[in-house]
């Protein structure tokens, strides 16, 4: 028994001894940045790769280079109404109106009479954001871009190693961004990647990627300062105290089209680089950490997983269910947390009640229901490495018996 209460946090990755010391090495190199584009195109597939940043610089460096290819009568994005609030603030940033689809809470992708029913007249692309590691429907998607005439940006920031069909999350449509933000797949502090299959869609980002200006060395310093302090704090016997300080601002979403771009500093890159030699060995660990969830709650009638695409191979960066009621939802977060597991609610609303968005939102897209649905339902359990079996028995048991108290009937049957 430890003497601090154990806190299992919603994302992570163990930073061993040894790898800071390849970090020091890799970062102490100028062309770290190269060397994992480098790693990216051979893990990937893609034939270009560009690091930048972070993820939403890449989507909205992404976005401006289809614009210049499409010219200036195409001026909307279509975006899942249901995602993370930086793909909005991506698309404002390049100056483009974001046009929301309702989503399928069953899949958590595009709703497909909805997005049948779209208006299509002014689209320059539509994004798909294979949201915690679950793939979207990229054959339909490119299907429905190519018939349309518009790109697709495939967003892999929560997907980096998921595959569908064989080919990489993130390779699919014209252009892919990946992140290497905190929470993500290949967790680096900071830092964002885009891949391209398209030598026109290279040339156009590779002039806006020359244009950026170099990481600031301020923020270089604070990115290693955070990277060393979190290594020690993302321990589950530690967590609770970034945990306890609101100011850092953990786990939370907001709406901010005023980010800085740049290029992605050696420091980063260098951490990137190394923890992206775990990568296939963290995402055995979340998929054997989700198979085991699933299997565990199948007694359980007040959750409902949602349906991975039929031919993928899903990451689960955090394994998605959905509650039968939005108070069941709170309570079993309630619950989860007193628990010790960094359960999370993922995105607070529907991005159509995010208010500063509303004046950048193309007509017609309030019609989400689906996206609303999920919001209030929506729990994500945490899969990462960090996570012990004993982990999985104690969120499965909270959930069972938060089931039977709200449903004795169903508990005997
Ligand atoms: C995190 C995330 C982004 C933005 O990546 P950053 O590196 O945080 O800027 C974009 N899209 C999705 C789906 C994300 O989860």
């Amino acid at each position: 028994m430890s003497l601090w209460p154990r806190l299992v946090p919603p994302a992570g990755a163990p930073l061993t001894a040894v790898d800071v010391g390849r970090w020091l090495r890799a970062a102490a190199r100028a062309d770290a940045p190269d060397s994992l584009a480098a790693w990216l195109r051979h893990q990937t597939g893609a034939p270009w790769a560009f690091t930048i940043s972070n993820g939403r610089s890449g989507l909205s460096l992404t976005l401006s280079a289809f614009a210049d290819l499409a010219g200036p009568s195409r001026t909307e994005v279509i975006v899942p109404a249901y995602a993370c609030y930086t793909i909005a603030a991506s698309v404002v940033r390049a100056g483009l109106t974001v046009r929301l689809v309702d989503i399928d809470p069953a899949t958590l992708d595009y709703d497909e009479a909805a997005l049948a029913r779209v208006d299509t007249a002014r689209a320059l692309a539509i994004v798909a954001t294979n949201l915690y590691g679950l793939p979207s429907n990229l054959p339909r998607l490119d299907a429905f871009a190519q018939a349309s005439k518009l790109f697709l940006l495939d967003d892999a920031a929560q997907a980096l190693g998921a595959r569908v069909g064989g080919r990489a999350s993130g390779t699919w449509g014209d252009a892919g961004i990946y992140s290497f933000d905190k929470g993500k797949n290949v967790p680096a502090v900071e830092g964002g990647a885009i891949v391209t299959g398209s030598e026109a869609v290279a040339r156009a980002i590779e002039r806006r990627v020359a244009a950026l200006p170099p990481a600031p060395l301020a923020k270089r310093l604070r990115q290693s300062a955070v990277a060393v302090a979190s290594a020690v704090l993302i321990r589950p016997s530690l967590y609770w105290i970034p945990n306890a300080i609101p100011q850092l601002g953990l786990g939370q979403t907001i709406y901010d089209p005023a980010f800085t771009m740049s290029r992605m500093g050696r420091e980063v890159a260098g951490l990137a680089r190394v923890m992206a030699d775990r990568l296939e060995a963290f995402a055995a660990v979340r998929q054997q950490h989700a198979a085991q969830i699933l299997a565990g709650l199948h007694g359980v009638h007040g959750v409902r997983p949602i349906r991975p695409l039929a031919d993928s191979t899903p990451a689960y960066l955090r394994l998605p269910l959905l509650a039968e009621s939005a108070a069941a939802r709170d309570r079993d977060l309630a619950v989860l947390r007193r628990a010790g597991i960094g359960a999370s609610a993922s995105y607070p609303a529907s991005m159509v009640e995010v208010p500063a968005l509303r004046p950048h939102l193309a007509a017609g897209s309030d019609a989400v229901d689906g996206a609303r649905h999920v919001a209030r339902h929506i729990l994500t359990l945490p899969t990462h490495p960090l996570v012990r079996g004993t982990d999985i028995s104690r969120m499965l048991a909270t959930l069972a018996a938060a089931d039977a108290a709200a449903s004795p009937l169903a508990a005997h049957a």
